[in-house]
């Protein structure tokens, strides 16, 4: 089988196809064998390992995935990408191909009947135009998850591993750190991929934590005030919340449950750390007694 990860035999391949890319599915091939090693290593994907990656293009990733796991199921909305994946990994034995758009299948139920309901592993070089709904998709619907690594825009890799007081913090970063320690394994310039996207990308591995990080009484609740303070991320933490019901909370509320914590009533929400979100959220359910 041609080696795709070299950039001859992947435009050979779309040339017998006769394939154009489609900017609307955000269809930037890998096409750097040195990338597609260090995604491999930094997923640590083994025989015993069941893998979903989400858009296998023309199955560049997909072979090396195949070479290494147990099991590859392989979730690719453009369907004529479908003969080429039959081409491309014609060898390969313990992989399934699905036609669907991923934010509609129910990986659940992948994981249940590929994997016995045990924690499966995500790898993908994602369509970037779509990279926050399926990832906090996977962490909100609760899919047994043992890691995720993927290749991002690196501005949203860098979102993910932020820490409070900086600008790239914000709802993102609070969401992917409840879940899951994130941690960026290598940048990838725009030439290793075919068509060349505008901007940097970054391969970033999260590891699922065994329990969240902090105590909730609400998760919902806790990501409704998340967002509601970055969505007035200028104004302080009381006005913002202040002016969004949907948070739950009352600017009297939340001025009472920084006094509570210790904090000034002029704080930004983008100062706080998950913990001091977290304790906010409590607040709010047990009024005065913590
Ligand atoms: N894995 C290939 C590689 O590394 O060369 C292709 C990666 S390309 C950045 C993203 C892939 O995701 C494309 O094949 C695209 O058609 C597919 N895709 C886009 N939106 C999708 C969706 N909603 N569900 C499933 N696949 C999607």
């Amino acid at each position: 089988m041609a080696n795709l990860g070299i950039p001859q035999n992947t435009i050979a391949v779309l040339q017998r196809h006769q394939f154009h890319t489609q900017k609307k599915y955000g269809q930037n091939f890998l096409i750097d064998n040195s990338v597609l090693d260090r995604i491999l290593r930094a997923a640590e994907i083994g025989p015993q390992d069941c893998v979903l990656e989400i858009g296998p293009g023309i199955g560049t990733l997909t072979q090396y995935l195949a070479e290494q796991a147990g099991e590859v199921v392989a979730v690719e909305i453009d369907r004529n990408l479908i003969p080429i994946l039959e081409e491309t990994l014609a060898g390969y034995g313990n992989v399934t191909v699905i036609n669907e758009d991923i934010l509609k299948v129910d990986i659940n139920r992948i994981a249940e009947e590929r994997n016995g309901g045990r924690p499966i592993k995500v790898v993908a070089n994602l369509p970037y135009y779509i990279t926050t709904p399926i990832i906090m998709g996977l962490f909100e619907s609760h899919v047994p998850l043992d890691s995720i690594t993927v290749m991002v825009q690196r501005e949203v890799a860098d979102r993910m591993q932020a820490g409070p007081g900086t600008k790239d913090y914000g709802a993102l970063s609070l969401a992917v750190q409840y879940y899951a320690k994130p941690e960026i394994v290598a940048n990838v310039p725009p030439n290793c991929f075919l068509p060349r996207p505008k901007v940097g990308s970054a391969v970033v591995r999260l590891t699922r934590h065994s329990a969240p990080p902090v105590e909730v009484e609400d998760e919902s609740r806790l990501f409704a005030l998340i967002r509601a303070a970055f969505n007035q991320r200028r104004k302080t933490l009381c006005n913002a919340v202040g002016n969004a019901p949907e948070s739950g909370m009352s600017k009297e509320g939340i001025m009472a449950a920084l006094d509570r914590l210790g904090l000034p009533q002029t704080i930004r929400g983008e100062a706080l750390t998950l913990e001091q979100f977290a304790k906010l959220e409590r607040y709010q359910e047990k009024g005065d007694q913590r």
